[in-house]
């Protein structure tokens, strides 16, 4: 005789066959289908890419009911019901894109059991009238997929979110499934609580992508630096450059377009015709860069992204991690590639020292930047410090062979007495507490340079004047860098006036030691070693 769970078995692959033309289930997929089709929430961590839509969209079949699907991708709703359209699958969807008839069109579908899987914005849940007509229905599951944006502290913040507490509370057998691919265990907890997911059972794949070669490179000339990435490694491939600021995005797209390399802006400040446009271009067309925001990404679904490139410093390693995971879906060699220096240190933290919110908030932002600043200092393999991150520590005890360190090893130096002079330098400028003195002027005054402004204020005459000439300019950036990076040194103020932290003291008082690291003198290339 055949159990009840081997016939749902049975159906879940028999659907994954004849539906989607798959042979088999990837990585725990089918214990995820198996545990919703028997009526469990679940909460899945996936990388992108790894195959989250078949964990409810086979479910959806299987049970009986329609399966809603919340998303806060509104615009790639119709993509995706076109999708699955495309190979039979009875979806819609309902959100403010649409007029009132095409609404209604859906609305009957729904009601007369005529559809798999409907589609909904977070914001539509809370209207009654949508709630009154779900109650009318017969629900097969809740798939709340971008689960992450649920997290206060993520930038996929979404108020609305927070609502969707009240499914379980609304329809307690309908089963739920979270899905995200936001890695960290406090997002997962996060999650848990706020969506009210107790029992869920959670399934979390490893986040490892191998296929992505992870480099930071110190930011000297970014936009060459990126033209010659392009030209050299990535030639007619379609990639994503990411941005911190608009005028930033614009000017970088020109720069890319006028050395020949087909580019194209997004974000926030263009209009949404000029966004939707430039989005559809990038993803039918072959070989375009997208240079954008972060407001450009989540949910595309575009396999073939070679590269994506960082110009200025994500704010978390959460970040960094989704940016960069945009790139080789389909599983083939693909660079992440991140310029980072001094000037990203001190913009990012005079951002959060100006940030609006509590001294818990600012805090909060402030561990993210040092986890992602760690990763760009480390000497380490860069995948094993973003796979212990999220808590991989198992899996990622061996250094992988395919980031700039294991390709490239950057050395480590005592730094203590370059530490001890910069910061002696901040401590005798901090008498002049009116003035502004940057980065710059202290290692002018390292260096010994006659300036202009060093005359003017008779720093010449300092005892730490011309004290630092075993260094040059570029590694005593350096210096600056990593003392701001480990948070021996702060900046305050909008003109990034360097000033000591409590812990500059224990390196002044010879109680702690600081080690640095050497760029190596020939960066790493993706040339050197392919997965
Ligand atoms: P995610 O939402 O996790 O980023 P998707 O659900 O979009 O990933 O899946 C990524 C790609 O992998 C899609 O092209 C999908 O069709 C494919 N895929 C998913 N599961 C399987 C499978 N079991 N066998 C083959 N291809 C799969
Ligand atoms: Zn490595």
């Amino acid at each position: 005789m055949v159990s009840p769970t081997d016939l749902r078995t049975e159906d879940a692959l028999r659907v994954l066959n004849r539906v989607f033309g798959y042979d088999a289930f990837r990585g725990f997929q089918h214990e995820v289908v198996d545990h919703v089709v028997a009526g469990g929430d679940a909460l899945v961590l996936m990388p992108t890419g790894g195959g989250k839509s078949l964990c409810y969209q086979i479910p959806a079949l299987v049970r009986a009911g329609v399966a809603v699907v919340v998303s806060p991708l509104i615009a790639l709703m119709q993509d995706q019901v076109d999708a699955l359209t495309a190979v039979g699958v009875r979806a819609g969807f309902l959100n403010s894109t649409q007029d009132l008839a095409e609404r209604r069109r859906v609305e009957a579908a729904f009601l007369a059991g005529e559809l798999d899987l409907l589609y909904l914005a977070p914001e539509g849940l809370a209207v009654r009238s949508t709630l009154q007509l779900l109650e009318r229905g017969t629900i097969a599951l809740f798939a709340i997929d971008e689960a992450h944006c649920v997290s206060q502290w993520g930038h996929d913040f979404r108020p609305d979110y927070l609502n969707l507490s009240m499914l379980h509370e609304r329809w307690p057998g309908v089963p739920r499934i979270a899905l995200t691919a936001t890695a960290t265990s406090a997002t997962r907890a996060e999650i848990a609580t706020r969506l009210r997911l107790t029992d869920a059972r959670h399934f979390v794949a490893s986040f490892d992508r191998p296929n992505i070669q992870y480099r930071i490179v110190p930011k000297r000339e970014p936009r060459k630096q990126l033209l010659s990435l392009l030209r050299d490694e990535h030639p007619g491939d379609a990639g994503i450059v990411y941005c911190l600021s608009r005028a930033s995005v614009d000017k970088t797209a020109e720069f890319l377009v006028q050395n020949g390399i087909p580019a194209l802006p997004y974000h926030a400040g263009l209009d949404a015709a000029t966004r939707a446009a430039n989005q559809q271009r990038f993803l039918r067309e072959d070989g375009l860069v997208m240079v954008a925001t972060i407001a450009f990404g989540m949910g595309i679904d575009k396999p073939d992204v070679r590269f994506v490139a960082h110009l200025d410093l994500p704010k978390s390693v959460e970040g960094y991690y989704q940016e960069t995971g945009r790139a080789g879906r389909d599983g083939l060699p693909s660079t992440a590639w991140l310029a980072y220096g001094l000037q990203d240190v001190v913009q990012q933290r005079k951002m959060i020292e100006t940030s609006e919110g509590d001294l818990a908030h600012r805090r909060n932002l402030a561990a993210h930047l040092d986890a992602m600043l760690a990763l760009c200092e480390t000497v380490r393999c860069r995948r094993v410090q973003l796979l212990e991150y999220f808590g991989e520590t198992a899996t990622a005890t061996a250094a992988c062979g395919n980031c700039d360190t294991c390709l490239n090893p950057p050395e480590s130096w005592d730094g203590t007495v370059a530490a001890q002079k910069l910061l002696s330098t901040v401590f005798r400028l901090d008498r002049e507490r009116n003035q502004r003195f940057g980065a710059g002027h202290c290692v002018d005054i390292l260096l010994g340079k006659q300036t202009d402004k060093i005359t003017q204020y008779g720093h010449d005459s300092l005892t730490v004047f011309g004290i630092g000439t075993e260094l040059r300019e570029a590694e005593w950036r350096g210096v600056v860098r990593q003392l701001l990076a480990e948070g021996l040194l702060a900046v305050e103020g909008d003109y990034g006036t360097l000033a000591l932290t409590e812990a500059s003291a224990e390196v002044l008082g010879r109680r702690r030691t600081v080690t640095m690291r050497r760029e190596p003198e020939k960066p790493a290339s993706s040339r050197s070693a392919k997965p």
